[in-house]
């Protein structure tokens, strides 16, 4: 029986990628079969960390690394981290900190967005520097290192860095500045790869750690996510996130994860308790690393493109105008715009995306230029059984 047999659920067809709203990508057979495989063993869930600590240095370059429960996940983690490094006493606070030790986060107004509330989850404060001149039409400018700077005091524990298209160019100045004010920056890279390079063109400008998302092009489960970086950063992370409950005569964590050296005791479950991922998850989202790194998704962008000339060609005739944008670099995936014809439909494209989801069966697209007047269709994840049945869908909402 399949799964729509067993239970009362209907799948999506999802032409909007991998956002998590709809569940994020689909794993690789292999991803999936090394999942199944990790699910009849045990394991120690410090050596099965300390293993993906050197896959994970092994494709980014960092000294450590950890996974997490998502890039959401890593942020908080890699906060706590940055707050208490290896002291136990700070890590039992969180996420009251009540002005014991630094606990502000300094972040560019325009990096701000709803993914910072996970910093915020860890006890961390956010404080904000420049403007968002581009966003109001009134300048040109994104926030400058010497804002950053002035923003620095004995409160300051880091530097909270969202990685974008605007932004990067700007990060290696940061991460200066920081470091001569002796301030780590933990960079928000969630959903940034590919290009793959990015797994370590990031880390390389100096950041301290990097969050990335497992569930998105990555194509590990949903409910993972990398964290790496600096060692001493990422076992402190390992620290709050691990399960404590053992003796301190037989706890024995790998010292390349976690240096039992420099701790006076053991500490409680922190505050990554909540954020566990499983040994399933975490074997998986270090095969989707490799399959990631190894260029193989790149087979995918061809076929992809073949797929939205057909979906384009079918959709002629229709109230609409397509745009196909190609691959930038043989790696992203290509996208097709579908700009509605909205006076000749007496259709607004919110209102045929309102359509799509509600139909049968639901239809998902690319919902960030609706009030433009443009639904986007994003290839990666749409069945190749199911493209005729999307042009049917989208044949009959973009005709009279
Ligand atoms: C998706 C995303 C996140 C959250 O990532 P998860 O892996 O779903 O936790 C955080 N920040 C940005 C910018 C994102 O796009």
């Amino acid at each position: 029986m399949t799964i729509f047999e067993q239970f009362a659920i209907k799948p999506i067809i999802n032409a909007a990628s991998a956002v998590t709203r709809l569940g994020g990508s689909f794993m690789p057979q292999q991803v999936l079969d090394n999942f199944c495989e990790a699910a009849r063993y045990s394991f120690e869930m410090d050596q099965l960390q300390a293993m993906a600590s050197r896959e994970i240095a092994k494709v980014t370059g960092a000294e450590a690394g950890l996974v997490t429960a998502g890039s959401a996940s890593s942020l908080t983690l890699g906060s706590a981290a940055i707050m208490c490094g290896y002291e136990l006493a700070r890590m039992e606070c969180l996420p009251h900190v009540d002005g014991k030790f630094p606990d502000e986060f300094v972040v560019a107004r325009e990096h701000r967005n709803g993914y910072d509330h996970a910093v915020r989850a860890s006890g961390a404060r956010l404080v904000e520097v420049g403007f968002h001149e581009i966003v109001a039409s009134a300048g040109v400018r994104c926030a400058e290192p010497w804002e950053y700077a002035a923003a620095f005091g004995p409160r300051t524990a880091g530097v909270l860095f969202g990685y974008g298209n605007e932004s990067q160019r700007i990060l290696p100045d940061v991460v200066k500045v920081a470091h001569q004010h002796g301030i780590p920056v933990l960079v928000d890279a969630a959903g940034r790869v590919p290009p793959r390079e990015r797994l370590r063109s990031i880390l390389a400008t100096g950041a301290d750690l990097v969050a990335m998302s497992g569930g998105k092009m990555i194509r590990g489960p949903q409910s993972t996510g990398l964290l790496f970086g600096r060692r001493d950063l990422i076992g402190s992370a390992a620290l709050q996130m691990l399960d404590m409950d053992d003796h301190i005569e037989l706890w024995d964590p790998p010292a390349d994860l976690i240096d039992k050296s420099k701790l006076p005791g053991m500490p409680r479950h922190g505050i990554g308790r909540a954020h566990k991922v499983s040994k399933e998850e975490i074997v998986a989202l270090l095969t989707a690393l490799r399959l990631s790194d190894s260029g193989i998704y790149d087979n995918d962008v061809a076929p992809a493109t073949r797929m939205l000339e057909k979906i384009a060609q079918a959709l002629e005739g229709s109230a609409c105008s397509t745009k196909l944008t190609p691959s930038p670099d043989g790696e992203v995936m290509p996208s097709l715009e579908i700009a509605v014809n909205q006076a000749r439909l007496g259709r607004s494209a919110m209102e045929v995306c309102r359509r799509l989801r509600q139909g049968q069966p639901s239809v998902h697209v690319g919902q960030r230029y609706l009030y433009e007047g443009r639904l986007m269709l994003h290839p990666m994840l749409i069945r190749p059984d199911d493209v005729d049945t999307l042009i049917d869908r989208l044949r009959k909402e973009l005709t009279l």
